[in-house]
This record gives structure tokens, C-alpha cells and sequence, in this order.
């Protein structure tokens, strides 16, 4: 329970990875912040199997909205930047509203809640900042332009607010998992099967695994324990890293 005492708001946590991030901080005492859309009573279940922990259903894409959920958050001693969404498509088709959209919530929300959360952990002389990034901000992949950009964005941008904080007790890293079996990745299928013209087992295998070396969907759980890691003591001289855990996508 080394993160009692700790406070941790995690982005994009009423499902998927950050859910399993949120649950991984407060098994080891951290107190939760949510964020993220759900059915209100489902998301008042995992609210209380995460010791109470509050919510915020703001919208990451509007800056005002994030404004209000840190100044009512309190000091956030844990940022974990995860919440994101995917369009796929050729740039050609892709809307323009949907290029606006993915860049404001996979890489500007990141820019806010990181300018707010700052300056709590500059006086506690302690903090993280964890970016969930991707492989796609290592390498591209085609029809995916928007959230490719988006990815390279934020980590530079984890790069950048490394360098400045680093004598802060603050570390700031990304984690760059390949494919995940989330609701993100699941609803993918149908316009990558429409823009490769593939049936679902060919996305399955032939588009997604093909890029894991390992043949197997990372588990949202593993991203879990790799973000206690880092906030770990032991980690405070990882700062600045992009932190692969994709099966080997990005070696080759
Ligand atoms: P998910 O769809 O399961 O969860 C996304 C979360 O973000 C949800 O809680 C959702 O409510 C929230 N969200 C969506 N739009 C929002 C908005 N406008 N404002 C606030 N919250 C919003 O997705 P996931 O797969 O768990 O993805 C989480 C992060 O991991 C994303 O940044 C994604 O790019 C990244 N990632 C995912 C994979 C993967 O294979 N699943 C791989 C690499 C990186």
C-alpha cells in the first residue's frame, strides 16, 4: 500500500485500460478520481469497489470542462493521461471535426491536466505523470492519421515536461502498449474491415496480430502493474522514457 496518502486521477477510466490502471493505484492505496462517460449506476458499481473514489464525467475534448474537474479534483499527486479515441479512415474522407476531436482528447487534454496538476506536485516535491500513449507513437500505421499524430504528440510532449520538472521529484513518462482487447481496439473492426475490404478474422489476425510478435493482445491489466512500477521509488530515475509494451511491434 506504498501510494496511501496518494491521490491518483486517471483519464478515460470507466473503461478499458484506464480502469485497469485505476484499479491497479488503488490496490496499492491510492485514492481514485475517475474520469470518463458511462451509465451512471455502472459506473456508481465501480466507484465503490474503488473505496469511494469520486468521478468526473467531463468532457476531455473542452478545455473549460477540464478546468472545473481539476479545480474540483483537488491536488492530484498521480496524472494518468490515458483517456483517447480512434477514427480510422484515408485522410482523404477523414472529417475534419474528427481530426479536431482526436487531437484535443489523445494529446491537448494532456497539455491541460498536466498545466493544472503541476503546481500541487511541485509543492508536494512528489509526483507522476504517466501518458498512455501507443505503438503509434513510435510508427504509423495507414487510415489512422489523426491518432498517429496525436500519439507522436504526446510523447514529445512527455519528453518535454520530463526535462522540465526532473529536479521537481516529478517524473513524467509514456507507456506505449501495442494492441490491447478494449472496447477502443473492439470497435475499430468494422472500418478497418470497410478500408481493407477484410472480413473480422482477417482484421483480427492479419491486421492487428500480425504487428505483435507474440501472436497474443496485451492485457490491460499488465498496463496496470507497469504504471504502479513506475510510480514506484524505484522509478524515480525513469523520467522521460516511452515505455513499449507491445509483444515486440516496435522492434522490428
Ligand atoms: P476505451 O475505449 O476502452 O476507453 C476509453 C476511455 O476514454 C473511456 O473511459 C471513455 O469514456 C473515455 N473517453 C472517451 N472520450 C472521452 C472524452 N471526450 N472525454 C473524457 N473521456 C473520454 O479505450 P482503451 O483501449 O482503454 O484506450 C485507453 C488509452 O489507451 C487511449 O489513449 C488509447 O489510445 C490507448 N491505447 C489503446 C490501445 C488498445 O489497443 N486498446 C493501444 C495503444 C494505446
Amino acid at each position: 500500500m506504498f501510494l496511501k496518502g496518494k491521490r491518483a486521477l486517471v483519464t478515460g477510466s470507466t473503461s478499458g485500460i484506464g480502469l485497469a490502471v485505476a484499479r491497479a493505484l488503488h490496490a496499492e492505496g491510492a485514492e481514485i478520481v475517475l474520469n470518463g462517460f458511462g451509465d451512471a449506476e455502472e459506473v456508481a458499481a465501480l466507484q465503490a469497489k474503488l473505496g469511494d473514489a469520486t468521478w468526473s464525467d467531463a468532457d476531455l475534448t473542452d478545455v473549460s470542462a477540464i478546468e472545473a474537474m481539476m479545480a474540483k479534483a483537488g491536488g492530484i499527486d498521480i496524472l494518468v493521461n490515458n483517456a483517447g479515441m480512434q477514427h480510422v479512415s484515408p485522410v482523404a474522407d477523414f472529417p475534419p471535426a474528427k481530426w479536431d476531436a482526436i487531437i484535443a482528447l489523445n494529446l491537448s487534454a494532456a497539455f491541460h491536466t498536466a498545466r493544472l496538476a503541476i503546481p500541487h506536485m511541485k509543492a508536494a516535491g512528489w509526483g507522476r505523470i504517466i501518458n498512455t500513449a501507443s505503438a503509434h507513437s513510435l510508427v504509423a500505421s495507414p487510415f489512422k492519421s489523426a491518432y498517429v499524430a496525436a500519439k507522436h504528440g504526446i510523447a514529445g510532449l512527455t519528453k518535454t515536461l520530463a526535462l522540465e520538472l526532473a529536479q521537481d521529484g516529478i517524473t513524467v513518462n509514456a507507456i506505449s502498449p501495442g494492441y490491447v482487447w478494449t472496447p477502443l481496439v473492439e470497435n475499430q473492426i468494422p472500418d478497418t474491415m470497410a478500408a481493407r475490404n477484410l472480413s473480422r478474422d482477417e482484421v483480427i489476425n492479419d491486421v492487428l496480430l500480425a504487428k505483435q510478435p507474440t501472436k497474443s493482445f496485451v492485457q490491460p491489466e499488465d498496463i496496470g502493474e507497469l504504471a504502479v512500477f513506475l510510480c514506484r521509488d524505484a522509478a524515480r530515475n525513469v523520467n522521460g522514457a516511452n515505455w513499449s509494451i507491445d509483444g515486440g511491434w516496435t522492434a522490428e
